[in-house]
Formats: structure tokens, sequence, C-alpha cells
């Protein structure tokens, strides 16, 4: 039997499977039948358990009612999100507030969550292996590991002595609480310059968010200091307007924007980053993000496939362009035009993707006019933010998700109203993704 024919008899087989197992469960009214004693329509194995991962696994369990296992390996404890990161670096929260926990994706949803991490996939045995030397089969690969940084392109912090100095925070966690600390052990009067890559990077207004919220820390707490932002490309990504008016008003004499500021490397022992074109910049506290491609597993499972970089996918079905059964969620992904890297939209295409793979264990086609939406909030002050906003829609013709003409758009003015929607959005979606 041809490997295509074999497909289509195990999907029909699952279908079998699954109209059976609805029956049986109806006409039993088995409490718990979906879930307990029965087969498995399929064997989902999730890499990674951030905006993407984490949401994907709890909605296949949803929306299989139980029926295709789920396996998601992460190595963290626990959840700690980016979104309202900057808030820890400005002081008005601290790291708990952006922590949660995973239980519920187990004792609720039927997760099978590991710790630990994946080094290496064989696709064509379709097994995915772990740093502990556990291996694990899948019908389908779900991989969502994030982004990692390309230190060979600043090779003054490509060791770990000199990433302990020079912090990024661009991964919430111990550099979120570390960044804060340098904050306030510098001097009143000191520089603290934030250096921004080239885009695309994760998350295009989160820089200029960290810029405001050090900026709302000095104002109350260090008044001669200033906040330095050197940013790789030519004006502000996302928000420009909104952000600017912060600086020049909110913010007027404690914030600089310094456009077409390309890194080219650190002098660690100084705090100096040396750029293609300007003068280097001395700080008294150096944050610098550096460029970012798709996480390492990425790499390792052969689905990195734009620019050395990032991984094109199937927006039908999140599916990897090269390598079947392998899909790819979030920051990893070479994303659409105008689509941003955000947890909302990884949120999103968890959702597609969710969707689709059980569709697809289910022999039921995929949906085939998918709809993304996202929000990106920044906070200016510890209670006033402003937002960006847009829908992505599949387009036939050109075989991506589109941006929908006049649907989204940026806020007016920042507020304590968009602030309000702000901390509630993040709240909703930490429960979307865990609760
Ligand atoms: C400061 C800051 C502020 C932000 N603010 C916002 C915001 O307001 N709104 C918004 O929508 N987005 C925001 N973002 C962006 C958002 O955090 C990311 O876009 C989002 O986290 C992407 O989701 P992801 O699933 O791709 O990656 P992540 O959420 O980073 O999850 C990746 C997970 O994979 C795990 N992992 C990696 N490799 C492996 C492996 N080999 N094996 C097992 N597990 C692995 C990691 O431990 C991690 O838990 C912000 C980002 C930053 C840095």
């Amino acid at each position: 039997m041809s490997s295509r024919a074999k497909e289509a008899n195990t999907n029909l087989d699952r279908r079998d499977f699954l109209k059976s197992a609805a029956v049986g469960c109806a006409a039993l009214a088995l409490p718990g039948c979906a879930t307990a004693g029965t087969a498995s329509a399929g064997k989902v194995v999730v890499v990674g358990g951030g905006f993407g991962g984490a949401t994907a696994a709890k909605y296949i369990r949803m929306w299989s009612e139980g029926r295709i296992d789920v396996t998601l390996v992460e190595p963290n404890a626990e959840f700690i999100s980016c979104p309202m990161s900057n808030l820890v670096i400005g002081g008005s929260k601290d790291l708990s507030f952006v922590t949660a926990s995973y239980a519920n994706l187990p004792s609720r949803h039927g997760v099978k969550m590991i710790r630990d991490t994946a080094a290496a996939v064989d696709a064509d045995k379709r097994v995915v292996k772990l740093a502990s030397g556990t291996e694990l089969a899948y019908d389908r690969l779900i991989v969502s590991p994030g982004i990692d940084f390309m230190w060979d392109q600043v090779p003054g912090l490509d060791n770990a002595g000199a990433q302990e100095k020079i912090l990024h925070a661009w991964k919430a966690g111990p550099q979120t609480v570390a960044l804060r600390r340098q904050l306030e052990a510098m001097p009143d009067g000191g520089i603290c310059a934030v250096v921004i890559p080239v885009a695309p990077y994760r998350c295009l207004p989160s820089p200029y968010e960290r810029a405001c919220q050090v900026a709302w820390y000095f104002r109350r707490s260090k008044p001669k200091s200033k906040v330095l932002i050197l940013d790789g490309n030519g004006d502000v990504t996302s928000e420009g307007p909104l952000f600017k008016k912060a600086w020049n008003e909110e913010y007027k004499g404690i914030v600089e924007y310094r456009p077409n500021y390309v890194l080219t490397d650190v002098d660690v022992a100084t705090k100096t980053a040396q750029f293609e074109v300007q003068e280097p910049v001395q700080a008294d506290v150096l944050n610098v993000l550096p460029p970012q491609r798709a996480g390492a597993i990425a790499r390792a499972a052969g689905v990195v496939t734009a620019n050395d970089r990032w991984c094109e996918v199937d927006f039908l079905t999140f599916e990897s362009v090269k390598v079947k059964n392998i899909h790819i969620l979030g920051d990893a992904i070479q994303i659409a035009p105008g689509m941003p890297k955000s947890g909302h939209i990884a949120n999103q295409h968890a959702k597609v993707c969710a969707a689709a793979v059980v569709a697809l264990l289910s022999g039921r086609p995929p949906n085939p006019a998918p709809v993304l939406a996202n929000t990106c909030y920044s906070m200016i002050t510890d209670n006033q933010s402003v937002h960006v906003s847009s829908v992505h829609q599949w387009d036939r013709e050109q075989k991506t998700v589109l941006p929908v003409p006049g649907a989204g758009g940026v806020s007016s003015a920042m507020s304590e109203l968009e602030g309000f929607h702000a901390l509630a959005w993040a709240k909703n979606i930490w429960a979307d993704t865990l609760a």
C-alpha cells in the first residue's frame, strides 16, 4: 500500500473510531467516556509551553473531546509571560504578576506534561528525542519554541560571562529581574540604552514600551537619568506617532530616540555598544536585544526555510512547507504580510492549527478560510496604555493570510481606560492559554 493510501486508511479508521466512540458515549452516557478507557485517535507532541504551544495543547484536548493524546514538552516549571514583563522592569509589578502555573493543563485538560527539552526530531520515524534520552512517537508534531538569539552577530556577547552582564530580558524570567536590579543599582544621572535590532524581531512595539517603563521609573526615582533608544531601524517600527508623543510630552527630557543605529558589537568591560555607521555609545545600563531567529529545535527538526532564520508554513494548517506532519507556531514562523510576532497572534496560530490537527486526525479537511486577530497593548506609564490591532484573513488566490483593510488600527491617544483594557487582555490571554 502506498504511504498516501496508508494515511487515508488510518484517517478513515480514526473517523470510524471517532463516530463509534461518540455513539458509545451518547448511548451509555458515561461521564468521562471520551477520555477514559478508549483507544487514542492520534498522538500529538507539542514542543514549547509558551503562548503558541500551551494553547495548542489545551485546545486539541478540548476540541477532540479528549480523544487525541497530547504530550507537552517544556523545560520551565512555570509559565512566565513576556507581555507585561516590562512593568516588572519599570518596578510597578513584580515577577509573580507575570508568572502562572501549568497545573490546569494536566488536571483539567489531560495534557501529559514532560519537563524536559526537545533535542532532536526524526521526521521519517515521527519521533522526538528529548535531552533526557526519552523518545516520544507522534502522528503530528507541533513546534512552538519561540526565538533564539543570533549571538554570532554580536561577537562580544557570544559567551556566557558576557551574557550575564549585558542583558536582553527578551525572554521573561531571571533576566527580567536582573535588568531591574541593574536599573536600581544605577546612580541618578546615569544612562540606560536600549539597543533594538533590525526588524523582524519578537514583538515590534515592546522595546519602545520598555523605554517608557524605564523612563517612568527614572521620573519617579532617578530624575537626572536618561533613556537612550538606539534603533537599528530607520524609524519607530510600530505605533510611532503614539510613542513619539509620549517621549515628547510625558517623558520630555528623559527619553531620546535615535534611528539607524545598527549594532555591530559590544565591549562588555566598558558597556559600550558599537554601530555600523554611528559613533559608539557607552551606557551605565546597556540593554541589548540581539538579532533573533526561530528557536534551535526548529533548526534541528529541519523546518527552518527562510533566510536561515524562520519557518515557512501553510497557513491553513501551520504545517511546515518542507517537512510533513510538523506544524510550527508563534515567533518561529516566517510571518505572513503585515502579521506581527506576538503572543496574541501565537495564540491565534495555535487555534487554527489545533482545529486543523483535530480535523486531519479525524479524516476531515481543515477549515478552508481561517481568520486571525491581533491586539498588542503597550504600557506607557504604570496604568496608561496604547494599542495596535489587526485582522488577518486567508486569501485563496495568494495562498496566504492578508490584513483585512479597514479592520483594526491604533489608539487615538494613551489613556487609563486603555491601561485597564491592557491588564484585562493579559489576564484573559493567560487564562485562555492555561486555565
Ligand atoms: C518585553 C516583551 C513584551 C511583550 N509584550 C507583548 C504583548 O503585550 N502582547 C503580545 O501579544 N506579545 C507580546 N510579546 C511577544 C510574545 O511574548 C511572543 O510573541 C510570544 O511569547 C510568542 O509565543 P511562542 O509560543 O512563539 O514563544 P514563547 O511564548 O517564547 O514560548 C516558547 C516556549 O518554548 C520553550 N522551548 C524552547 N525550545 C524548546 C525545546 N527545545 N524543547 C522544549 N521546549 C522548548 C521555551 O521554554 C518557551 O516556554 C512581548 C515580548 C517581549 C519580549
